[in-house]
């Protein structure tokens, strides 16, 4: 299969067709699985066997959605989780031992930057960061004991691009496992391995799933260090339910049509934004005014469904533009069909002081929109009649 095209790893991929022959892969709803005789199950458990055992490990529905997502990210191997937090943080614990070190992007998923400061540090384990216009401070972070270099790319919520290749190229130097969350870009429009990257994450909560639905995590990449969070992940349960998957992958087979028509309508509202004299800035990866426009052409098919601008006026011209959205949703969750509006500085990032938003590049007046399928034009009245 990995000589056919992304679409068609997506649609073709498919486990076992049962003795009933369906056409369409059934649900396996069942916690465990049978073994013919004694010496079955011993072999099953000394994984002298490939093969279903209890559905914390392995379940076929996982491993439809997991074999999925490593086919579209070029990966050897993976584990799906019940959350995209759970993916990270089960990542982290099964690789990281007490007293290692991290060098991280500042700008990360809001929850992750509270592993790092709140949740980690608890094991000794300690996280440098640099700001997405700080590559160059990158190598003068790593120490004796950093074991690994962590970003996110597009960034949330301020659509900021980090350079991959650089990223792959000094974790190769410095013999760190450089892990990526790929969650804003999905693998249809960004491959983080073919950079050098070693594990890539989704929250497949978003657009994997792409309808607001069901929640869900995946890791992929190097199959020796998937076992190894394989096996911190069987002891201690993190497990994507059989149902949820066999939601994901069903989502998987129109991943690419979805994100054909998200890009579309993410450029036409970016266009939209950049041409109304009550914002100030747009920030959307390809727009020719994105500071980092080059690097992502070089690394992304299209530009995502988010777009960062800033409303003229501050935090109170930011609330007042989200008050006055009739179309749009106001919500916590981005990736979707219905268009997502929110304002990281009076909800997600609001605990943050003003200083330590501007380091994550989050101003008063920055809206983030997860732009949605519903039709563009009305996606952009919406907008037009919010800003007045
Ligand atoms: C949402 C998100 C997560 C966390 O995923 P959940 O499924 O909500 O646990 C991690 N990283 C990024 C970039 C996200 O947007």
């Amino acid at each position: 299969m990995n000589d056919k095209y992304f679409e068609t790893q997506a649609i073709r991929t498919q486990i076992e067709r049962s003795q009933f022959l369906e056409h369409s892969t059934p649900l396996y709803l069942t916690s465990s699985f049978v073994f013919e005789d004694a010496e079955d199950m011993r072999a099953s458990f000394a994984e002298e066997k490939e093969r279903n055992i209890y559905s914390r490990f392995t379940n076929p529905n996982t491993s439809e959605f997991v074999d999925k997502i490593c086919k579209m990210e070029g990966a050897e191997s993976g584990y799906a989780f019940a959350t995209g937090m759970s993916a990270v943080f089960s990542t982290f614990a099964a690789l990281l031992d007490a007293g290692d070190h991290i060098v991280s992007s500042r700008s990360v998923f809001g929850s992750t930057h509270s592993l790092f400061t709140k949740f980690l540090p608890k094991w000794n384990i300690e996280t440098s960061y640099f700001k997405i216009d700080e590559v160059d401070r990158i190598e003068g972070l790593i120490k004796e004991n950093t074991k690994i270099l962590y970003a996110e790319s597009p960034t949330n919520p301020a659509v900021d691009i980090l350079d991959l290749e650089l990223l792959g190229r000094i974790a190769k130097k410095h013999n760190l496992l450089l892990i990526i969350d790929n969650c804003f870009a999905t693998p249809y429009l960004q491959n983080p391995i073919k950079f050098g990257a070693d594990l890539v994450i989704h929250s497949a909560t978003k657009l994997i799933d792409g309808q607001g639905r069901v929640l869900g995590g995946v890791t992929v990449g190097n199959a020796e260090i998937i076992r190894k969070i394989y096996l911190f992940s069987r002891n201690t349960g993190p497990a994507l339910s059989p149902f949820n998957a066999w939601v994901l992958s069903k989502s998987l087979e129109t991943l690419a049509v979805r994100l054909e028509k998200h890009c579309e309508n993410a450029l036409k509202v970016a266009e939209f934004l950049e041409r109304h004299d009550k914002i100030d800035l747009v920030k959307y990866p390809f727009l020719k005014s994105h500071s980092q426009y080059e690097i992502a052409k070089k690394q992304m098919k299209l530009g995502g469904n988010v777009v960062a601008f800033e409303v003229k006026g501050g935090i109170e011209a930011g609330r007042d533009f989200l008050n006055a959205i009739k179309l749009c949703s106001l919500s916590a969750n981005l990736g979707d069909t219905r268009t997502i509006v929110t304002h990281p500085a009076s909800t997600t990032h609001s605990k943050l002081s003003q200083d330590d938003r501007l380091e994550t590049g989050i101003s008063d007046g920055l809206v983030r929109i997860s732009v949605g399928l519903e039709n563009v034009n009305d996606i952009i009245n919406d907008l037009k009649q919010a800003l007045g």
